[in-house]
């Protein structure tokens, strides 16, 4: 199906009376690559040139509605003012962290609301996005989970997280996009490599610097891997065994252990690019030696770093608890002693509830529109 055929809105009556298109209607061009503007220009009747113009605008000049796009005619803009969108997010709250990571509360044109962070360190800068609406993974650690999936993001509501948090802290250039935000990315794999393709292509953004998480969607992997896109993958294993982290990861009982490491082996083979296992650790749930000793003995023969994550906590989640430094300790020491490069993630944005599963789409509901704010 051709751009236009399956993005242009339709007359239902075919008159030449123009209808008003509905959202769900309207092209977002934010999410199309140059080579795809270009088709969507030429199916209209338009110069090629013109898909290469309306690519400079999104994704350099940062224009937020294709009115602002003033080197185009001015008939065409206001042709496509009527039938596509740029800019589609609005902040509804900012919070900052004393660690320099602020969370962003982005609402969407449904009214809907996800959450993004940008997360600066000394040698580089990174943003948390989010795939989804929600997460249908239900974690049992995680906040995003108490959602529910809400539904699923487009290529151009992921990629513009990115714009929107470029544009919101201009001052150094984010050059690493991690896919752990809200949502299963894996569960969403077509519009997420849509959004990876556009951040390399157009946003200039290294495949190198770009993450995607996942807890082991087996369909996913594979087909993230046959996309030739060589990012990174960070596999969440969370448990040794498939009895606990069925407790943990209740979608994990899909895919069990084995068959989710044998996806990582084909990803490690056909992207070149290194596999991730994340394990968060739970005081006295999965982070006994026994569990470490375990670990060590599932990824014998899976080539990989392991980075730990000490849990961060969740509201309304009580039961679990951050591991203490000593079980962290002996954890690692297990797994180095076995010859695994272990590293351990670094807490960032936890006194905003922005760190890794605390996400929470500000409340996950529709969310009314709120001032920004900025806590320090
Ligand atoms: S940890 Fe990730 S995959 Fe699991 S419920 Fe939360 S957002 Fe979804």
């Amino acid at each position: 199906m051709s751009l236009t055929e399956s993005q242009a809105p339709a007359n239902p009556e075919g008159s030449s009376e123009r209808v008003q298109p509905t959202d769900a209607e309207l092209v977002h061009l934010i999410g199309l690559t140059s080579s795809e503007l270009t088709t969507l220009m030429t199916e209209r009747g338009q110069p090629a040139y013109r898909g290469k113009q309306i690519a400079r605008w999104l994704y350099s000049k940062r224009a937020a509605s294709p009115s602002m796009m003033t080197d185009l005619p001015a008939s065409l803009r206001t042709d496509l003012d009527t039938w596509a969108v740029a800019r589609t997010l609005s902040a509804i709250r900012m919070d900052a962290a004393a660690d320099g990571a602020i969370k962003y509360a982005l609402q969407l044109r449904d009214g809907l609301a996800i959450e993004a962070v940008y997360l600066p360190y000394q040698d580089r800068v990174s943003v948390c996005l989010s795939s989804q609406v929600g997460c249908p993974a239900g974690c049992t650690f995680c906040a995003t989970a108490r959602m529910g999936l809400k539904r699923q993001l487009t290529a151009g509501e992921i990629v513009e997280q990115y714009l929107w948090l470029q544009d919101a802290q201009p001052n150094r250039r984010i050059s690493h996009a991690v896919f752990m935000g809200m949502g299963e990315p894996l569960l969403n794999v077509e519009a997420v490599i849509q959004a990876l393709r556009v951040l390399i292509v157009e946003v200039q953004v290294s495949a190198r610097n770009l993450t995607v998480s996942t807890v082991g969607a087996v369909p996913g992997m594979l087909r993230l891997a046959e996309s030739g896109l060589p990012v990174n993958l960070a596999l969440s294993l969370h448990a040794p065994n498939d009895g606990l982290r069925a407790q943990l990861v209740p979608t994990a009982r899909a895919w069990p252990l084995l068959q989710i490491l044998s996806a990582a082996d084909q990803y490690r083979l056909q992207t070149g690019r290194d596999v991730t296992y994340e394990y968060v650790l739970i005081n006295n749930v999965n982070d006994s030696e026994a569990h470490a000793r375990a670990l060590t003995d599932l990824l014998d023969g899976h080539s990989g770093s392991v980075n730990l994550i000490p849990y961060n906590p969740v509201q309304g989640i009580e039961v679990y608890e951050p591991s203490t430094s000593d079980r962290i300790g002996r954890f690692r020491r297990i797994l180095v002693a076995a010859g695994r490069t272990v590293t351990q993630r670094m807490r960032r944005g936890l006194a905003v509830s922005a760190a890794c599963g605390q996400l929470a789409g500000a409340g996950g509901a529709k969310t009314s529109q709120r001032h920004i704010r900025r806590s320090r």
